[in-house]
């Protein structure tokens, strides 16, 4: 690059961190395909789950988890308008159905390089019918943890943070502190995908020294108080957080503690569940986000949604329930299904309270 250009994109990027000046956030165009040269990620709106797309200035694409089942369809069309044709690298960041539930439709609809799972093994159906549909489509599988790094394209890198070996056990939830945590770097630029790693898969990132240091922050667990802190956000300081969550999801997410953290670190927050799809672009050093929603929807209070899955089951217990049940599993045991038949397949029956005939 010339020196002077060179020069100006620096005192730029200066200029962005000190001021956020360079900040711009609008209504549209948040689904469009990257101009030439820049590095694009677009967060999906995919109700509660996670789902980001990374277009690298070569051409090359990353899907970082596929939303729940119910959104696959959704996010294809999405996929389509960012006019993607190929996926080349697939991240399952932990095995919970809000992550890879929109993996089998997206193996189905477009050739995928390889897939990157974080080895934790997970017995629920969409978990094994992620694994059956990496298998038809002839993907690379490859597990991948802390110490893993690549360089996607010229100026890209990804350095994997976590899970470390051996997987955290008897945590609150095992699989969410076995989130694959990893940092993409566009020149200047970093961004930190978490999946959703809680307290105790952080303190041992912390232990290990990692250098979380980023400028655009996935929030953890779609802003669950048990994904971010002080701790954290001291040691990423980021300049704008993204949280990816349903409208008035049954969690209550995101909760007032993480969104109290972020706004005492002077985090520029956007949220899918009020901006719809947002699209971070990076170019030239700076930083862009558009949405495809703008202001946020008035009263988002915290209801039951009906049928947005089917049926929870207890992984202890072997009972299910419907959704908006009182007696829900605990959400390390939960277990979803998409139809009363494959709950019984697997050996659960109803809860009689909810779930009964
Ligand atoms: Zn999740
Ligand atoms: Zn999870």
């Amino acid at each position: 690059m010339h020196s002077t250009r060179r020069l100006i994109c620096w005192l730029g990027l200066l200029g962005a961190l000190l001021t956020g000046c360079q900040l711009r956030s609008t209504p549209s165009p948040a689904l469009q395909p990257p101009p030439k040269g820049a590095l694009q990620i677009t967060f999906f709106d995919v109700g509660q789950g996670d789902a980001a797309l990374v277009q690298f200035p070569n051409g090359k694409t990353m899907l970082v988890d596929g939303g729940p089942p119910e959104s696959a369809s959704a996010l294809l069309g999405k996929l389509r308008q960012l006019k993607v044709n190929r996926i080349d690298y697939m991240v399952a960041s932990h095995p919970h159905s809000d992550h890879i539930g929109g993996f089998v439709k997206v193996l189905g609809a477009f050739p995928v390089g390889e897939v990157w799972d974080s080895g934790f093994v997970y017995d629920s159906p969409v978990y094994l019918d992620y694994l059956r549909a990496v298998k038809r489509r002839g993907a690379k599988f490859r597990t991948v943890g802390k110490g893993y790094s690549l360089a996607p394209a010229p100026r890209c890198q990804i350095e994997v943070f976590a899970p470390s070996k051996p997987f955290l056990r008897g945590t609150r939830s095992d699989a969410n502190n076995a989130s694959i945590v990893m940092r993409l770097r566009f020149g200047k630029v970093r961004v930190l995908f978490t999946g959703d790693i809680e307290r105790e898969g952080r303190a041992r990132l912390y232990r290990q020294g990692a250098d979380l240091r980023a400028e655009v922050l996935k929030v953890a667990h779609h802003g669950s108080y048990n994904g971010t802190d002080m701790a954290l956000l001291n040691r990423v300081r980021p300049r704008i957080a993204i949280i990816s969550c349903g409208f008035r999801n049954i969690y209550g997410h995101p909760h007032k503690e993480a969104l109290q953290a972020l706004q005492r670190a002077g985090v520029t927050v956007y949220r899918t569940d009020w901006h719809g799809d947002i699209t971070v672009r990076v170019q030239d050093d700076r930083l862009q986000v558009f949405t495809t929603r703008n202001a946020p929807p008035p009263a988002a209070t915290p209801i039951a949604p009906k049928g947005s899955f089917a049926f929870v089951g207890n992984r202890i217990s072997k009972v299910y329930h419907t959704p908006d049940c009182k007696g829900l599993p605990k959400p390390e045991n939960r277990v979803y299904f998409r139809t009363r038949e494959e709950a019984e397949q697997q050996g659960y029956r109803p809860h009689r309270a909810c779930a009964g005939n």
